[in-house]
């Protein structure tokens, strides 16, 4: 069927439906989780590096200015020189060595002053450097570079800080060079010459404690050029460095210091990243849990819509209570059967209620002036949950209402519509009803000209009685020897008739025995067979019966004998009587050799017949069906014994009308013991029970 094909394939594709929205979350999940982790190490990178920036621009900043003010003093300390010399400018070697020792005194780092009148040094102090340096001519070809110094000292009237240089001892110094002008009252000052002071700067430095800096550090502006000066100290990679500037400003032009963080800016710190580490880890597992949450919400919501539409393909009603006795699931099909109250079963709600509701409603017609009534006894049914139960329904239609516990204490239950049984059953019932009336009829139609042959057939059977018989007789008595062939003839004429009269006094006795017992068992079924009961004795009935057969068990050559108590029963005595007939009956008819036994006993509050055979028995395979009508032990008994099958069957309903019980034990050769029970007379207060029964008369 191609329709079932496409719907098996498209629950498979249902099944991996979730594959695509699972892996969207997760990558989805993932790719939010990565941007905001980037986003926020960026933020924090940009953050730090600018602390970073910050802080060494500031210590920067100090070193600097530290390094100017040292700096602006050894300039004012050059300067105090050259105002001496102003003032003094034939001041004396000695003069000049004194004033320069003392400075030196306080300045660990002046290396070597000179004076240069006229631009061609002539002191030096101290003099044990001097060599090579006095006399040394400015002007002289090949110190052009300082005389440019010189020039440019000229220009901005103030102290330059020419070089590093290399000093004679291997040392590195600047040069401190001030221009001196003699004041003159009439002119402009006169040019005077120069005053030059070496400064060890790396002392300077080292004083201030940047050749020890924690951080990459280095300073340009080579004869105080500033950014132009080439880098003449320090790591010189800090400035490539991206580093952070700060200026040292000197007297003429300056230089520019350049620091950078050792390991560069982006020196993440690692515990940051550990935990960057752990939270992207952590953002990783919930991602997972998340997805892994998805993935069961989805088949939890897949599998409660699978089974909800597979309850609802059931073609009964179907319901499922839990052990709180609330409604979990139910199908549409649940709700028709419903009718008005189907409204009322909703998810959640308590049996009891749903059921309550339903009643002060109105919607259970059955239940309508008896609500209570009805409420308590269908609960109990709901409780003990077992066999089932049909019910009508305001449509006409008919449902089999089952339920059953489930092992953790829920209830399912189920609606069947058995409306097509329930319509086949009555119309059973009635075709039953109208074969029963249809035998009753024919009955007794047949037994009508049955009782008419019955009535001829005694006289028949002996038809000497016959007051014609007795006259013929009479006449061929008195006509002496001449009547006695006569008479022969008529004898063996009335023995022929006497024969077949007998035959057919069997025939129709046994033709009514059926009649009677057909008419029985249809009154019994169309339900028209009442009992009237009356108190009756065990042993009076066994008794009659006994008496009845004894000449039929004489004939087999057969022992009958009865046994029982003075019992009082509370029967139909006709209907007993006939039940025990026809055990009585059957035991003669299926015993050669031996004895029937009738007796009777207290069984509890019933009296129990017992009759008791040596006859043929009951094979064991046919025991259980052979209070069933039609039902013989051998099918040979019927051609054997005569009989319809039908006597047991009617013997059991009497009983049972009576409220008793039949039973059977039998052995096959050995013989048979048929029993049944009824119920003994229950003593009235009210009635006077007579001491000593009339016996009837004998
Ligand atoms: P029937 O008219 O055939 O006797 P019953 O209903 O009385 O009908 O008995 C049904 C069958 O039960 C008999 O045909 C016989 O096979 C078996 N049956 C009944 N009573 C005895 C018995 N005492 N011993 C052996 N078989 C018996």
């Amino acid at each position: 069927m191609p329709r079932k094909t496409l719907k098996t394939s498209s629950s498979f594709k249902q099944g991996f439906g979730w594959a695509p929205v699972y892996v969207a979350t997760t990558l989805i999940g993932l790719l939010v989780a990565g941007a905001i982790l980037y986003f926020v190490e960026q933020r924090n990178r940009t953050q730090h590096e600018a602390e970073m920036r910050s802080k060494l621009q500031y210590e920067l900043n100090e070193a600097a200015l530290d390094l100017s003010l040292i700096f602006q003093r050894n300039a004012d300390t050059i300067r105090a020189v050259s105002a001496l010399i102003s003032i003094e400018p034939d001041i004396s070697f000695e003069r000049f060595s004194e004033f320069s020792q003392k400075i030196f005194v306080e300045h660990n780092d002046f290396v070597q002053i000179s004076a240069a009148p006229d631009l061609v040094v002539d002191r030096v102090y101290p003099t044990n450097q001097s060599d090579g340096l006095l006399g040394l001519d400015y002007r002289a070809p090949g110190n052009d570079e300082l005389m440019a110094h010189v020039t440019r000292a000229r220009k901005a009237q103030s102290v330059l800080f020419a070089g590093p240089v290399d000093l004679e001892n291997g040392d590195k110094g600047v040069v401190a060079h001030n221009v001196v002008y003699l004041d003159n009252a009439d002119s402009d000052p006169v040019f005077w010459g120069l005053v030059n002071l070496v400064i060890d700067y790396q002392e300077a430095l080292h004083v201030l404690g940047l050749d020890e800096a924690p951080y990459r550090l280095a300073i340009r502006g080579k004869d105080a050029r500033g950014s132009h000066g080439a880098i003449f100290w320090g790591d010189r990679s800090a400035f490539a460095a991206d580093p952070v500037f700060a200026t040292v400003n000197l007297p003429v032009g300056s230089w520019v210091m350049a620091a950078a963080p050792v390991g560069g800016w982006q020196n993440y710190s690692a515990s940051i990243t550990r935990f960057y580490a752990v939270v992207g880890a952590t953002t990783l597992v919930v991602i997972l849990l998340l997805s892994a949450a998805t993935r069961l919400i989805q088949m939890r919501i897949r599998a409660v819509a699978q089974m909800s539409s597979a309850i609802n393909s059931i073609e009964d009603g179907f319901a499922y209570y839990n052990s709180d006795d609330r409604l979990v699931a139910c199908n549409d099909k649940y709700r028709d059967y419903h009718g008005g109250a189907s409204k009322l079963f909703t998810t959640g709600t308590r049996f009891e209620d749903i059921l309550r509701s339903g009643v002060s409603r109105g919607h259970y017609a059955e239940a309508i002036g008896q609500e209570e009534e009805w409420l308590q006894t269908r609960l109990a049914q709901h409780r003990a949950s077992e066999g089932a139960i049909d019910q009508k329904l305001d449509d006409g239609r008919w449902v089999r209402m089952s339920e059953s516990r489930t092992p953790d204490g829920g209830t399912v239950g189920f609606l069947v519509d058995i409306t097509e049984l329930m319509n086949a059953k009555e119309e059973a019932e009635h075709a039953n009803l109208a074969k029963s009336e249809f035998l009753d009829v024919m009955s007794h139609e047949l037994r009508t000209p049955l009782t008419v042959v019955l009535g001829g057939t005694p006289f028949l059977v002996k038809p000497e009685l016959l007051p014609a018989t007795q006259k013929v007789t009479a006449r061929l008595a008195s006509m002496g020897d001449d009547g006695a062939p006569l008479a022969k003839e008529v004898d063996t004429m009335l023995a022929s008739y006497k024969s077949l009269a007998g035959k057919v006094e069997r025939s129709a006795r046994s033709l009514l025995t059926l009649i009677n017992e057909v008419l029985d068992y249809s009154k019994i079924e169309a339900g028209r067979m009442k009992l009237s009961r009356e108190m009756s004795y065990c042993d009076e009935i066994i008794d009659d019966v006994i008496e009845e057969y004894r000449a039929k068990a004489a004939e087999k050559g057969l022992t009958i004998e009865g046994d029982a108590p003075e019992l009082a029963i509370y029967a139909d005595e006709p209907r007993v009587r006939q039940v025990l007939e026809n055990l009585v009956s059957n035991a003669i008819k299926f015993t050669e050799v031996g004895s029937v036994k009738v007796q009777a006993q207290t069984f509890g509050d019933f009296a129990r017949f017992r009759v008791i055979d040596t006859g043929i028995g009951i094979p064991e395979d046919r025991v259980d069906g052979i209070f069933e009508k039609f039902s013989q032990a051998n099918t040979s008994d019927r051609r054997r014994a005569g009989g319809t099958g039908l006597g047991l069957a009617i013997s059991k309903k009497f009983v049972e009308m009576h409220g008793g019980t039949v039973g059977v034990t039998s052995r096959v050769g050995e013989g048979s013991e048929f029993s049944f029970t009824i119920p003994k007379h229950v003593v009235q207060e009210s009635r006077a029970i007579p001491e000593q029964r009339a016996k009837p008369a004998a």
